[in-house]
């Protein structure tokens, strides 16, 4: 179940990290032209490089984790002669998102809680090596001692994002809530004509432009799941009490002759039974399969019509739109910005 789980969701990863190992020192003795026996010139080995994570607040999910396992840093170079110090590798930076949780595979110890522009040093890389020069001493005039380079530090990591989603949506089954995450985001839910289809909850991201990033969390899973009993567990409530704004789908012509405002009630019903801290997130409601309505006028209408029998004060918002028809989804996602973000407009 868990893995399973882990699959749908790019909010955990487990990686590989090493860092780079030290470079050895070097023996080695002065050999010039005029000086027979010279003193020891072994340079230090090079410093390996650490792995470093950056939260980087372009990165919003740990899908790049999938594809790649392993993370090394490079290692040392060793010392040389002529007292030279080998080359020091440098540090592998991984960008990850800001609120990422970094635990230790094996141990399930807590190594960070990276907030936004935070750099941790995950693995340490190695120290170099001494060379011989280090072991000059007056009774040992030509050391033939040196030190290996450390060690660079290696863990198995898991990922952990804690924010999931800025925007849950909800809506009874068959609302539309798939076709619109699909239509929005990067997503590819399962889509089918029954309700129960979305027993696990969908994750998107909906791009305005490359600056503006919506994580979309299809939430009803978790709603419909839960009135069969087969709700997702704390595990999954736990990220998507972090959603910021509710999205509430409502479809404009149910099939099963029931009224967008019926199931707009029952819905928030529910929301308030499984979570009393998502029923209290700012909402934006959407009357949705406007396509159903053929002309614009009737399409304005319905809208107009629902707000009455909501009753539905000025600061509440409702907006037509339809997922299938791709109709009205810019100023949807822009709305969404805007109670997401109210101080930039
Ligand atoms: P969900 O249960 O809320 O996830 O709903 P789905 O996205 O699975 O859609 C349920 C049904 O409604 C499917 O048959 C969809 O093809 C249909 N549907 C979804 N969005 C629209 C829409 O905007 N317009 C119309 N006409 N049908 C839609
Ligand atoms: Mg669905």
């Amino acid at each position: 179940m868990k893995a399973q789980r882990d699959n749908l969701f790019a909010d955990r990863a487990v990686i590989h990290v090493k860092a780079g190992d030290g470079g050895d020192g070097a023996v080695s003795f002065r050999r010039e032209k005029y000086i027979p026996k010279g003193g020891p010139d072994g340079g230090d080995g090079g410093h390996g490089g650490s792995v470093v994570f950056y939260a980087d607040h372009n990165t919003q999910t740990l899908m790049d984790f999938r594809g790649q396992h392993h993370w090394k840093a490079g290692r040392g170079h060793p010392g040389l002669g002529k007292n030279m110090t080998g080359e020091s590798s440098p540090d592998l930076v991984i960008p990850v998102p800001p609120g990422t949780l970094v635990f230790n595979e094996n141990t399930g110890e807590l190594m960070a809680d990276l907030r936004e522009g935070e750099r941790r040093v995950i693995a340490k890389g190695g120290r170099g090596g001494f060379g011989n020069t280090h072991y000059k001493g007056s009774l040992n005039q030509a050391p033939r001692q040196s030190t290996p380079g450390e060690p660079g530090e290696e863990f198995l990591l898991r990922l952990e994002l804690k924010l999931i989603a800025d925007v849950g949506l909800v809506g009874k089954p068959n609302a539309g809530k798939s076709t619109l995450l699909a239509a929005l985001t990067q997503a590819r839910p399962k889509i089918a004509a029954y309700p129960f289809t979305t027993l696990t909850p969908q994750l998107g991201i909906a791009e305005i432009d490359m600056q503006r990033r919506i994580v979309i969390a299809d939430i009803p899973g978790l709603i419909e799941g839960a009135a069969q009993g087969a709700g997702l567990g704390h595990d999954f409530l736990r990220h998507i009490e972090r959603t910021r704004v509710i999205v509430h789908l409502l479809d404009a012509m149910p099939e099963d002759g029931s009224t967008p405002q019926a199931n707009y009630e029952a819905i928030r019903k529910e929301l308030f039974d499984y979570s009393p801290v998502l029923a209290e997130k700012d909402e934006i409601i959407v009357l949705n399969k406007l396509d159903l309505l053929p002309t614009e006028k009737e399409r304005e209408a319905a809208v107009k019509d629902l707000r009455r029998a909501m009753r539905l004060g000025r600061r509440d918002i409702l907006l037509g739109a339809s997922g299938a028809s791709r109709l009205n989804l810019r100023e949807l996602l822009e709305t969404v910005w805007g109670v997401l973000h109210p101080k930039e407009g």
